[in-house]
């Protein structure tokens, strides 16, 4: 990996694309697209965890503490950019950790499950079966361990298809994506509008320290974060 240089004012950005073009074996390129699309929305953000994005971490926190089979569902960008904060959230709050993907192929599935297996964690994904009811062929696969039999699913970057398909089947979902615009956003019952590697420590030290909020509503934490970002906007 070509490491940018550390007094570059954008390191942290270039350093997140550099992973996932050293990724690229595991990283769908439609991966790279979507990522692009979370970088706009970050700058509109300011690149820092709003407090309506705290609020949500904090219900998100509440939710896996309350669960009894939490999953995190993982893809290439998740694993490309935040494996050892996956892992770090998966040790504190016992979730399992399943690869899910998108555009899946036993090659991408094999390479994720070795770079889980590096930070410590023997992912599910590899034996895949059972299917997520309303979506087409390879999409659908997940684990009956997994995904399939989780009460709580933290699903960060997922397609809004996918979401919805996973309310539907009575999961509650949690999910981290910097388009508060999105179907998924929308879709999900908590919404972490907040970059992923910056969200995910947040997290696990709220979990860790068993600590939540009592209430919360994502329409008005959604509505909040598109105020937030206007109001950046227009000053
Ligand atoms: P949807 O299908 O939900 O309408 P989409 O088709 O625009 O959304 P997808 O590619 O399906 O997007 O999902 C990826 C989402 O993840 C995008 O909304 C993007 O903003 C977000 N995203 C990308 N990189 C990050 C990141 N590092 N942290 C948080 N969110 C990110
Ligand atoms: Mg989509």
């Amino acid at each position: 990996m070509v490491l940018p240089p550390k007094d570059h004012p954008r390191y942290k950005s270039l350093l997140a694309r550099e992973k996932l073009v050293e990724a690229s074996d595991v990283v769908a390129n439609q991966g790279l697209i979507a990522h692009g699309r979370g970088e706009a929305f970050d700058y509109l953000l300011g690149e820092q965890t709003c407090l309506p994005a705290l609020s949500a971490i904090k219900a998100a926190s509440s939710a896996i503490l309350a669960a009894k089979k939490p999953v995190i569902s993982v893809n290439g960008n998740v694993v490309a950019l935040a494996a050892r904060e996956i892992a770090r959230l998966s040790e504190i709050s016992g979730a399992k950790v399943e690869i899910n993907l998108f555009h899946r192929t036993p090659e991408r599935i094999v390479g994720l499950t070795k770079m889980m297996k590096k930070v410590g964690i023997d992912a599910l994904g590899e034996n895949a079966d059972d299917k997520i009811p309303g979506l087409s062929s390879e999409r659908a696969k997940c684990c009956s361990d997994g995904i399939g039999s989780a009460d709580v699913v933290l699903v960060p970057l997922e397609d809004g298809d996918r979401c919805e398909a996973l309310v539907k089947m009575g999961k509650k979902v949690i999910t981290i994506d910097l388009n508060p615009l999105s179907r998924t956003a929308q879709t999900a019952h908590i919404t972490i509008v907040d970059e992923l590697t910056r969200c995910l420590p947040l997290l696990s030290d709220f979990v860790k320290e068993k600590k939540g909020v009592d209430s919360f509503d994502n329409k008005q934490c959604l509505s909040d974060v598109l105020n937030y970002m206007a109001e950046r906007i227009s000053s």
